[in-house]
């Protein structure tokens, strides 16, 4: 299956969730531990940017039972990420210490998830779920300690939130939004590319959301200061939560009011206007320059993608 496939026009990676939340079910301690001693409920356990999987019949199955979970290592706290047809599924962290144990086995892999999912090992309707896991996992490791007085927190409501036993301050989990967008001139649209890109790739601008700022005004002010441009008609297209560690990306378009792009070096290597015709040839990978676009994997492919073949009957 190509990436094509795995993420047709407007459904990225992380955007189709197979879990029912049943958020109702956070505050029961009681029916939370009648879970983890199911059968029937499974986990997906990560570590930083990766995650543990079973190999086995020649392919790999990232869901694991509590069991095989514990066995490899996983920490014992559980994260109740919700229920897929009736049955639990948490999400475990793992240690580097117990992560690094796995590294030879060969019934084991340990593996870097965006890699994973962007070569179709892990199925993309798996995607969402496995998020959250990451996110949620990440969360409580860089979050232990109260913020407010500095005691350590207790892991509360099935992993949603955190406790400060001295101060009683309560904590919740992060979403950071980060707005992207496609600006376009007319028939060009303008992308740029950071230094760590692969060779001629080529991407929307994006950044975050400042405090107390409008998601007009920071498209706005994030496309003037990458590339001076100054921008008008910002409309929302769609969002993609981004698990690295806990963005949510706001797709959006928005109109060029002028063309001369002065770049900003300490954030991009360079941007640029490109034709419709250039932009459907480097989303194709078929630029004959060798320029490239996003992956089907992030929401940047799919606000070109609509954009591209915005004139062509049927698209
Ligand atoms: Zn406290």
């Amino acid at each position: 299956m190509s990436a094509f496939d795995s993420f047709p026009l407007g459904r990225p990676a992380f955007v189709n969730n197979i879990l029912d939340r049943a958020a109702h079910l956070r505050r029961h301690d009681d029916k939370l531990l009648a879970f983890e001693g199911h059968p029937a409920t499974r986990a997906y356990v990560v570590h930083r940017d990766s995650l543990v999987v079973k190999r086995e019949n020649g392919g790999t199955r990232a869901l694991l039972s509590i069991n095989e979970a514990l066995k490899f290592g996983a920490n014992p706290g559980t994260i109740f990420l919700g229920l897929r047809d009736g049955a639990a599924v948490f999400g475990m962290g793992i240690s580097q210490a117990a992560a690094d144990k796995l590294i030879n086995r060969e019934d084991v892999a340990v593996t870097e998830l965006r890699g994973m999912a962007m070569q179709g090992i892990v199925p993309p309707a798996e995607l969402s779920a496995i998020a959250m896991a990451k996110s949620l996992v990440s969360w409580h490791q860089r979050h232990g300690y109260c913020a407010n007085c500095g005691t350590r927190t207790a892991m509360k409501e099935g992993g949603w939130k955190r406790d400060c036993p001295s101060c009683k301050a309560e904590h919740f989990p992060r979403t950071d939004p980060v707005v992207i967008m496609l600006v376009t001139a007319g028939e060009k649209c303008l992308l740029g590319r950071q230094k760590q890109f692969p060779q001629g790739m080529y991407s929307c601008l994006a950044g975050f959301v400042e405090a107390a700022e409008t998601i007009e005004d920071a498209v706005r002010r994030e496309i003037f200061e990458e590339s001076a441009i100054r921008c008008t008609d910002v409309s929302y297209y769609m969002t993609q939560p981004w698990p690295y560690p806990s963005s949510l990306m706001i797709g959006c378009t928005a109109r060029a009011l002028s063309e001369d792009i002065v770049v900003d070096h300490t954030e991009l290597e360079d941007a640029r206007w490109f034709s419709r015709d250039e932009a459907r040839l480097m989303l194709a990978r078929q630029h004959p320059d060798g320029l490239a676009g996003p992956h089907p994997f992030a929401i940047a492919h799919h606000l070109v993608g609509r954009w591209a073949h915005a004139d062509k009957p049927g698209a």
